[in-house]
């Protein structure tokens, strides 16, 4: 049985002691230190159950528990986070609070499956989608009031691949007025960098697959509300489209996130230092990274994060075909998709054919990993040497 305590009590521990020591068994003699792997579609249950006893597998699970207590407090959530078999499940049950007929608002950056999410969703459900610059305050501000209110507001900051940094507070608020709700994609940043509840978002996603898990073997999701209803909503959907996450991807996870705070810390050191070199090799034609001075997220991320995030935008000189010869001389850096993986990897986003045509086609995105960061900039600086 893990520590049912309020997620609150835990609220004098740091991030960084949380993630090791929040989600663990009590403390009593011959206790293992680590939550068990339980391995059963049911349990033994006759007459009418008690709340909360455990049923039968797609209902819960003992072994979700301690990554979704993790989680909820890590995000500052009342309420413990919910898993889900993908980050993608997560989302489609974020989204399922826009009503049938009812409006969306979204970043045209968005992650590219949210995108095609949502155009799923016009197409069967009359949602009326509306994309917006995230990091253009009074066009998205706009957004949500007209043509009429929108259900929902729906963020990414920094947006995957293009790292552009939403004003979260005032965009928050605005919503609220035109009486739509919020939700936040927070994969890029987690919750060591940025807790969306704190500026009143309402519902809080993961793509656990990403840095929470941290070591490229599991697909997982989560997501998190603080409002009871809400948060029952969330839960009903992963139920009744049986959305649900395996037990040993949810063990993963947390084992993975018990050293989030050593790779985020890591990471982001490793790619502030390498967009800074970038930004001077004469072989770059633009670097993104929140971290550089001169970049448009900067002053925000500075203002509203608790760091930079580890994920680069880099375009060669040269073009496209520049950029795929830069894939190709790398030996360290890993060509794949995906990200926050101990392991730095990068692709070019417009290879896929339903990447965003405002997505520059030389653009490169880069997942920074842990690795030794001259070991990195060697293998980056002879890629770019060899153009
Ligand atoms: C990868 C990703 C997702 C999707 O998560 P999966 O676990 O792959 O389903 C959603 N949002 C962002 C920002 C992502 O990077």
């Amino acid at each position: 049985m893990t520590s049912q305590s309020h997620p609150h009590a835990a609220d004098a521990l740091s991030p960084a002691t949380l993630v090791v020591a929040a989600g663990r068994p009590e403390r009593t003699q011959g206790a293992p230190v680590n939550p068990p792997v339980i391995l059963s579609s049911t349990f033994v249950s006759q007459g009418v159950p008690g709340a909360g006893e455990p049923l039968y597998g797609r209902m819960d699970a003992a072994t979700w528990h301690p990554f979704e207590e993790t989680l909820g407090t890590l995000e500052g959530s009342v309420h413990p986070a919910l898993v889900y078999a993908s980050g993608m499940a997560a989302i489609a049950a974020a989204l399922s609070l826009v009503p049938p007929g009812g409006r969306l608002v979204l970043p045209r950056h968005a992650y590219q499956v949210t995108l095609g999410y949502a155009q799923d969703l016009r197409d069967r459900l009359g949602i009326d989608v509306t994309l917006v610059d995230i990091a253009d305050t009074d066009a998205v501000v706009t957004a949500v009031r007209e043509p009429r209110a929108a259900s929902m507001l729906w963020i990414e900051t920094p947006t995957n691949p293009m790292l552009e940094v939403a004003d979260l507070p005032v965009l928050v608020e605005a919503a609220h007025a035109a009486g739509a709700l919020v939700g936040v994609d927070n994969t890029f940043a987690t919750p060591l960098v940025q807790r969306p509840f704190e500026h009143g978002a309402d519902v809080v996603v993961h793509s656990v697959t990403k840095y929470l898990a941290g070591h490229t073997d599991v697909v997982l999701g989560a997501a998190l509300a603080d409002d009871d209803d809400l948060h029952a909503r969330l839960h009903a959907y992963r139920t009744l489209h049986g959305s649900i996450a395996g037990p040993f991807e949810v063990w993963l996870a947390l084992r993975g996130l018990r050293t989030l705070a050593l790779r985020v810390e890591r990471a982001q050191a490793n790619a502030a230092e390498l967009a800074r070199r970038l930004a001077e090799h004469p072989a770059v034609a633009e670097v993104r990274h929140p971290s550089l001075p001169a970049d448009p997220g900067h002053e925000r991320a500075a203002r509203l994060m608790d760091g930079f995030g580890a994920i680069l935008g880099l375009r060669p000189h040269g073009g496209p075909d520049a950029a795929d010869a830069l894939v190709a001389a790398l030996r360290l850096w890993v060509p794949a998709t995906s990200l926050g993986g101990v392991e730095s990897t990068l692709e070019r986003r417009r290879r896929f054919a339903t990447e965003s045509l405002t997505v520059p086609e030389d653009l490169l995105r880069m997942s920074v990993g842990i690795e030794d960061v001259e070991d990195l900039w060697r293998d980056l600086a002879q890629a770019l040497d060899s153009l």
